[in-house]
């Protein structure tokens, strides 16, 4: 399995068909501040991150000037920590990427 040297160039673990994909506890709730009311929101009695497009309501995105896609978390500083645990090489980026690769953007 390849991991990407960058995440900006592969966003696959922001990406998920399932509205219960991004946990939102408590503390990441509180965390996100003023956005938490835009960015997740509560399903029975657990809150997520909102999904649209395929992926997280907080991915943005972009193209390159040559074509390429390019991903941001635009709450980086203020990302549920699920997300922190799920690092760049760890065995569930290497599950993300197993399961999901290529399908992204
Ligand atoms: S909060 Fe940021 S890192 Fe977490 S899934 Fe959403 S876009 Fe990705
Ligand atoms: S943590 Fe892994 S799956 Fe997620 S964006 Fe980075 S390289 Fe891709």
């Amino acid at each position: 399995m390849n991991i990407p040297a960058d995440c900006r160039s592969c966003g696959v673990c922001c990406f998920s068909d399932s509205d219960e994909y991004v946990w939102v506890r408590g503390d990441d709730w509180s965390q996100l501040g003023d956005a938490a009311d835009r960015l997740a929101h509560f399903i029975g009695h657990r809150a997520f991150m909102r999904m649209q497009g395929g992926h997280c309501a907080a991915l943005d995105v972009r193209q390159t000037a040559d074509g390429a896609k390019e991903f941001f978390c635009t709450i980086y500083e203020r990302r549920p920590q699920i997300c922190r645990d799920l690092g760049r090489g760890t065995p569930e980026c290497e599950a993300e990427l197993e399961t999901k690769g290529g399908r992204c953007g």
